[in-house]
């Protein structure tokens, strides 16, 4: 299986920042063999590299930073490249956030399935699970198992009607991907928004990009959703756009995670990464 990257350049305009509120313009690249996910902002001179050394844990999103530069809300397009089989991808904009969208990772599907992938001359690279991983913090859990695939299952726990306790299990494939995975918005509950506001963040948020989960229980707006169990779906489209700042690699295993977000994604790669380097080797697909 060799790498991927995109057919030819394109322009995706009209997003808004979620946390900014500022409008901004993407502008996608392909690129070669081995350069991986990269993202240029333009407006400061600066690439940064779509890896753990870069990515900080921010409350609410996955920040890149390098040289003191920064930028926001990274994970639901790094999904999408490691849900479609994108390895190489140069990403320009003029602003400190990628834009939100529809809360999901759809819109930037829907451009790289128009503009198509291109077939790169280099071998298809993963990290292949070899040893049984067990990370914990609180009540938060991370683990992995060896496995010639890559599964994921993903449960919940919030004090909410409609949510409660939930599992949700997931393997991995680009069809199984674009079936069940690239849809999931993002939600929030109703009783955070006046904080988040208060804040400073959520500018661009409204009740068409996220899920909000109503304070009565319910949703409040059950038209946005797809799915009832969309926000697990959710939680595992940004864990996959986490685990691929593991060097823009595909990751082969069986992951559990319950209750684990942004933070713990980076945590847990970190140790897998630096701490347990007898228990991964990275290997070429076939
Ligand atoms: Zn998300």
């Amino acid at each position: 299986m060799n790498q991927m990257t995109i057919k030819e350049s394109c322009l995706l305009s009209g997003g808004q920042g979620l946390h900014s509120g500022l409008k901004t313009q993407l502008a996608f690249h392909p690129a070669p063999a081995d350069h991986g996910i990269i993202f240029y902002r333009r407006d400061q001179n600066v690439k940064i590299p779509a890896t753990w050394q870069y990515a900080r844990s921010s409350p609410l999103c996955t920040t890149l930073e390098e040289a003191g530069v920064k930028l926001n809300t990274v994970e639901h397009l790094l999904s999408v490249c490691s849900g479609m089989g994108i390895d190489n991808l140069l990403i320009e904009l003029a602003a400190d956030e990628v834009p939100i969208y529809d809360g999901s990772g759809w819109v930037f599907y829907e451009k790289f399935s128009q503009v198509g992938l291109a077939e790169l001359e280099g071998a298809k690279k993963a990290l292949r699970v070899l040893k049984p991983i067990q990370w914990s913090q609180g009540e938060i859990q991370i683990a992995a198992t060896p496995s010639e695939e890559t599964n994921f299952t993903f449960s919940i726990d919030f004090e909410h009607d409609q949510i409660g306790r939930q599992e949700f299990q997931f393997h991995f494939t680009p069809a199984n991907y674009a079936e069940q995975i690239v849809r999931a918005k993002t939600f929030c509950r109703e009783e955070d928004i006046p904080k988040m506001r208060a804040a400073c963040l959520i500018k661009g948020g409204s009740e068409k990009n996220a899920i909000i989960l109503g304070k009565q229980g319910g949703f409040q707006n059950i038209e946005n959703l797809t799915w009832l169990n969309e926000p697990n779906l959710h939680k595992i489209l940004d864990q996959i756009g986490d685990f691929f700042l593991a060097d823009n690699l595909r990751i082969l295993g069986n992951f559990f995670s319950h209750r684990s977000g942004h933070a713990s994604h980076l945590a847990f790669l970190k140790y897998l990464l630096q701490e347990r380097t007898d228990a991964w080797e990275i290997v070429t697909l076939n």
